[in-house]
Formats: structure tokens, C-alpha cells, sequence
């Protein structure tokens, strides 16, 4: 196993795992400090980034990429799907929303703090709210969280849950939502995570991601072929102690994942998920 990035113009940052043990149960990590606080520890589920796919858990996520156990990578149902877009608002968004109306798919939509700088962004992120889905914290200026002090992680994510909240109101299922935090690249440590979790936030990251973000809207066959890949590595998994649920990886700016969209809701559809916002996903009461 080994920890590598890979660059793209807008400096966007994937962590990856590369591996070859698809269909394999992955060893536990020997450490048990490792396997104390998170409830998904003992469970293995699939892990798609970049076109590879492995089986995975959190033990192991800790031991090569020292993700705490605490964050989550999966739902708590076996037919979950909870899809995700980060780094919203773009002006993509609407083409994204009128899908998932089309579709009757409830997502859930990570937001970028400084993007609500603009009436019209401020009235996109109102408007998939009031379409059913969860608006959720992605920081405030996308940073590697990993890389601030404890105070300024902690001003990244108070000031854009305040952001998205003067947007949404504040209800309990618009609280529920903004409580939410995927860090950028999904690059968390320990102190980020204690830093997040004592100032009132969940964090997450994701078990299926395509690399929207690292392909163009030719590539539209890639982003299904991906799809594929995915829901058949858990197919070929059944009756291995595997969680099947998935937590996607989408961006809301991709025109790759809008021209796929519709028929990756199909696919999934077609294995017998129900989509969920990540508050369902994760197990609070609708
Ligand atoms: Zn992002």
C-alpha cells in the first residue's frame, strides 16, 4: 500500500489507494487502539477511487492514510445510496437539481462557504433545499485541513455552517444538515477530526468516487463504466461480512456527472438501493 496525490490544474488533490486484493478480505490492523471508537470498524465495505476498487474498513483506512475510525465512510442500512456533489454552489447546479427532480432523487449537496458570496448562489443553494436535499459544510475556503491550526479548522467550518444556515434558515433538519462536514480531499488527521467533532460537527467521506473532477465531458463512459465497476465489486462481495451500502463522491460543476447522471440513478436504481440524504444515510430519525 502507498499514500500518493494526484495534481490537476486547479490543484485539486485525490488521496488514492492502490491496490490489487479486489474480492479479498484486507487484514486488520494489529494496533487495537485502532478499532475502539468507530461502529463500523469490524465491517468491511468497497472503497472505488479512481477507477481502482478495493475492500476496505476503517481499521485499514486508519493504518495507510490515517483517517480516524470516527469518520464515516458508509451508511448504516445495506441499501442505502446517499449521493453527494461537493464544492457547490456552480452555475452547474440547476442542470443537477432538474435531474434529480426528474429522477425523485433526494442528494445531498456540500457547500463551499465562500460560494455564498452572491445573491444568485445564495438563491441555488435555497432552492435545492427547499427540492428536499441536505445541504452540508465542505469548509469555507476548501483548504487542506490538515495543514491549519486548530483554531482556523474550526473558523473554516463555524463560518460556513453560520453561511449556509443565514441561506436555509434554521430548522432542525437544516441544523441536521449543516453539522455535516467533508473535508476537502477528504484529508482528515486526529486533531482535525477532535478539532471538528468538540465544536459540534460529523465528518465523512466516501466509499464510491468516479474522479468527476479529473475528466471531461467526452468521458462520459468512463464515469458509467466506474458506476459498473463499483456495483459489481459488491455483487462479487455478497455473503462476505461486506456493508453494500454506498456514499458516493460527485461534483456539482461536473459536466461529465450531469451527462451521466441519469443513467447512473438507473443502474443504481436497477440493484434495489434507495437513495438518502446523508442524514438518513447515516441513521437520524427523518
Ligand atoms: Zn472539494
Amino acid at each position: 500500500m502507498r499514500r500518493t496525490y494526484k495534481m490537476l490544474s486547479s490543484a485539486v488533490i485525490a488521496p488514492l489507494i492502490l491496490v490489487s486484493c479486489v474480492g479479498t478480505s484486507p487484514q486488520k490492523s494489529a494496533d487495537p487502539s485502532d478499532l475502539k471508537t468507530s461502529q463500523h470498524d469490524s465491517e468491511n465495505f468497497s472503497y472505488c477511487t479512481i477507477g481502482d476498487c478495493t475492500i476496505m474498513n476503517s481499521a485499514l483506512l486508519r493504518t495507510n492514510l490515517q483517517i480516524p475510525v470516527t469518520v464515516h465512510h458508509t451508511c448504516r442500512l445495506p441499501n442505502q445510496y446517499a449521493m453527494t456533489f461537493d464544492d457547490a454552489p456552480s452555475d452547474n447546479l440547476p442542470n443537477i437539481l432538474a435531474i434529480l427532480k426528474a429522477k425523485q432523487v433526494k442528494a445531498t449537496i456540500f457547500v463551499i462557504g465562500k460560494k455564498l458570496s452572491t445573491p444568485e448562489k445564495r438563491a441555488l443553494i435555497k432552492s435545492a433545499y427547499l427540492q428536499g436535499h441536505q445541504i452540508s459544510n465542505h469548509s469555507f475556503t476548501h483548504p487542506d485541513l490538515t495543514k491549519l491550526s486548530a483554531a482556523d479548522v474550526k473558523k473554516e467550518a463555524s463560518q460556513t455552517r453560520d453561511a449556509i444556515l443565514d441561506v436555509i434558515g434554521r430548522d432542525e433538519r437544516a441544523l441536521n444538515g449543516a453539522h455535516y462536514l467533508r473535508p476537502p480531499y477528504g484529508l482528515i488527521n486526529d486533531q482535525v477530526e477532535q478539532t471538528l467533532v468538540a465544536a459540534g460537527f460529523e465528518t465523512l467521506r466516501w466509499n464510491a468516487d468516479r474522479a468527476d473532477w479529473s475528466l471531461s465531458e467526452k468521458d462520459r463512459n468512463v464515469v458509467i463504466a466506474r458506476v459498473k465497476q463499483q456495483l459489481d465489486l459488491i455483487k462479487v462481495s455478497a455473503g462476505k461480512n461486506i456493508n453494500p451500502s454506498m456514499l458516493d463522491l460527485n461534483h456539482d460543476y461536473s459536466e461529465v456527472t450531469t451527462l451521466a447522471l441519469p443513467t447512473m440513478i438507473e443502474m443504481i436504481k436497477e440493484k434495489g438501493y434507495k437513495f438518502v440524504t446523508l442524514r438518513e444515510c447515516l441513521g437520524a430519525k427523518s
